[in-house]
């Protein structure tokens, strides 16, 4: 059994980082969800000797993305190709580590998420189904996942997704959806029948109820269930009790890994069974790239599996993917899922749609080389059980009084002063000159590797920076109270074992940050003469009397008040007017006898003015092909006179005529509105004459 706490020395670690989807750039909820743990954890079990494998990359297949294509207008390849770049340059920007950044769009990948399809379907894992789906008979389409929308059944919030509402994170299916619409054209959908393979999730829940609560798989003992947060044991304990639906493993789209059976042509594996594949295909390229064996990381009883993901990806990981595994036969399971909350922004929700977000690449742009900051930020708020939430005024107090004050100015006053007394060259210690004030400090250098690791092992970040700035603290709080300063002047003996304390503190805090500021460390260590550090080589005596020193400049900038105002109003500025979901709902049903009624025709503007006293009105002389007649319009505020003469127009000829501001308006002209209020002519189309009749 996988004891995260003991050095893991004979155990191997498999880490992934949830594959980011490919159709938006990455922000700080990313960041501070899957991607900063992994970092942090993957950085310490280096430092400590663990054999430790890190892998991600690109999840570039889904409705989506294919929906996103759709509404860009571009192919779905060139959205993947965008984004993949974009989310490697945020990565790379914040630092994090990955040993191998992969993508599922590749061939090899499709290759080893089909043979893994094709594993299953031999050992009958799947269940097919030919069924009725939703069908969009517009877009002549069947809808699954983000295709089609409604009010979750779970929690009854609407914009619930045909596989998720995220609202409440219930995975669904779309049939359970209140009030379906078709996302492509807002048509309500009809059923139409089609070949589906299934994984019946239902015929698991036994064995995983067992390995979730009490972390024991085939009855043996697999992980320590205490280790996993309780949030994410509670999701799949709700999840299991409500009993687990049969999930469609396939999907009718053009897009994604093609369903290796014959005659299933214009169907794709479901982007929850290949993207988790994605985690073996990177362990594979990076496997060929190192002549490793691949298999070490995945089928080894010596391997822990630990996924770092968001709490969106629960179900995918500590449900549906423990299945497959299972199903295949030669891999093991999930050691630890130890997903995150999300995190807030300014009081509200971080919304890719709505541009409420600080966006990786942005702030890389307007901080250059402060991504230590960020990161420092992001891991001391980290939403390890619960929601969290960043605020600019937050982080501009954290780096200020915690990096700057802290961190920075006690590294300072070391340096400096290890330069000005003894011409940058450590001091001799002589133990006998040492008081109990230095043995406490020394004492807690002692401890504080296993301390911060220990928490680090437990996926508890927070503490363990906490711990690990703790050290700063002390040594900042040291310096202060034995004034070296003033010591100097009547016993330089003394002086040199507070500073011999001093230093051992400085190089301490090289280490134990650098999983958390990586940058800062490296700079810190080239100063300190530290090479090739080791988390266990964090004792009180790393720096020996007699290394040389170099001096470094300000370790961090402070961060002005009008930064911070800056960023509020970039935020707000940036911020979409509306939400997505302000559509109007359709109205009620009407028949083709009430359609029939309306008499729609091309009209040519011959002629317009304002109205006298009314803001809103414009009057337009329009040529209906059987007379010209005035028609009042409420378009004013959107066009001016000369703008509206020589348009054609749809007009409704036969509404019964008004009388608005004594001018008698006879008919109406039809305009498009959109979410944000904005008006535009519903122009017929080139070579329609005034008169043709529009049916
Ligand atoms: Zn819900």
């Amino acid at each position: 059994m996988a004891d995260p706490v003991s050095p893991s020395d004979t155990r191997r670690l498999m880490m992934t980082s949830a594959l980011p989807y490919a159709n938006g750039p990455i922000h700080i909820g990313h960041i501070a969800g899957a991607y900063l743990p992994g970092d942090i954890r993957a950085r310490f079990e280096r430092l400590s000797g663990t054999d430790v494998l890190w892998v991600c990359g690109s999840d570039e297949h889904g409705a989506a993305i294919t929906l996103r294509a759709k509404n860009d207008g571009v192919t779905p390849r060139e959205i993947v190709d965008h984004y993949h770049a974009d989310m490697q340059a945020a990565f790379h920007g914040l630092d994090m580590s990955f040993d191998h950044y992969s993508r599922t769009s590749s061939s090899k990948h499709h290759q080893i998420a089909q043979d893994f399809f094709t594993t299953l379907l031999k050992k009958g894992s799947f269940e097919v189904k030919t069924d009725a789906q939703f069908y969009d008979p517009e877009a002549s389409q069947f809808l699954a996942d983000r295709y089609i929308t409604g009010t979750c059944p779970k929690c009854e919030a609407p914009g619930a997704f045909g596989d998720q509402c995220e609202k409440c994170g219930s995975a669904l299916s779309p049939k359970e959806l209140i009030d379906p619409t078709s996302t492509l054209s807002g048509a309500t959908p009809v059923l139409k029948d089609t070949t589906l393979w299934y994984l019946p999730m239902g015929n698991h829940e036994d064995w995983l109820k067992e390995y979730i609560e009490q972390g024991t798989f085939n009855g043996q003992p697999h992980h320590d269930a205490q280790i996993w947060k309780a949030h994410v044991t509670g999701q799949c304990r709700s999840w299991i009790e409500g009993g687990l639906q049969s999930r469609a493993m396939t999907r009718d789209l053009d897009w994604g890994v093609p369903v290796p059976v014959e005659g299933a042509d214009g169907k794709v594996l479901y982007v929850w069974l290949d993207a988790p594949i994605g985690y073996i295909t990177a362990t594979m390229e990076w496997a060929e790239a190192n002549g490793k064996d691949w298999k070490d990381w995945w089928q080894s009883d010596q391997t822990d599996l630990v996924h770092y993901i968001g709490k969106d990806n629960i179900v995918f990981h500590c449900l549906i993917f423990p299945i497959l595994l299972r199903e295949h036969g030669d891999y093991i399971l999930p050691t630890n899922v130890p997903a995150n909350a999300f995190m807030n922004l300014e009081g509200d929700k971080i919304s890719t749609s709505r541009n409420w977000a600080v966006w990786v690449t942005e702030y890389l742009n307007d901080f250059p080389e402060k991504s230590d900051e960020l990161r420092y930020v992001l891991a001391s708020i980290m939403p390890e059980q619960k929601d969290s939430e960043f605020t600019w005024t937050d982080y501009r107090e954290r780096v200020n009084n915690e990096l700057a004050d802290v961190l920075g100015n006690f590294i300072n006053r070391v340096l400096v002063l290890t330069n000005k007394y003894y011409d940058g060259v450590a001091p001799a210690f002589d133990p006998h000159s040492a008081t109990e004030a230095e043995h406490a400090v020394l004492e807690a250098l002692r401890i504080a590797p296993a301390r911060v690791g220990n928490f680090i092992r437990r996926n508890r970040f927070r503490d363990a920076l906490q711990e690990a700035m703790g050290v700063a603290r002390l040594g900042n709080k040291y310096m202060t109270e034995q004034e070296p300063w003033k010591v100097q002047k009547t016993d330089p003996k003394r002086t040199e074992a507070i500073m011999h304390c001093c230093i051992q503190v400085a190089a301490n805090c090289s280490i134990l940050l650098e999983p958390f500021i990586p940058r800062t460390a490296s700079k810190l260590q080239e100063a300190l003469g530290i090479e090739g550090a080791i988390w266990n080589t964090a004792t009180p005596e790393i720096i020996p009397a007699g290394r040389v020193l170099t001096q470094l400049p300000i370790l961090f900038e402070k961060i002005d008040e009008s930064i911070v105002e800056a960023q509020l109003l970039k935020l707000h500025a940036s911020r979409a007017t509306e939400p997505e979901s302000e559509i109007p709902p359709s109205k009620p049903e009407m028949t083709f006898e009430d359609f029939q009624k309306l008499d729609l025709r091309v009209g040519e503007v011959t002629a317009c003015e304002r109205v006298p006293k009314a803001d809103k009105l414009l009057q337009l002389t329009i040529q209906t092909g059987l007379d010209e007649r005035t028609v009042l319009s409420g378009i004013a505020e959107h066009f001016a006179p000369e703008e509206v003469v020589g348009r054609r127009v749809t007009l409704l000829v036969n509404l019964a005529p008004r009388k608005i501001r004594g001018i008698e308006s006879q008919g109406m002209v039809l305009m498009a509105e959109s979410a944000d209020g904005s008006l535009r002519f519903v122009t017929p189309e080139e070579g329609t004459q005034p008169g043709d009749i529009i049916s």
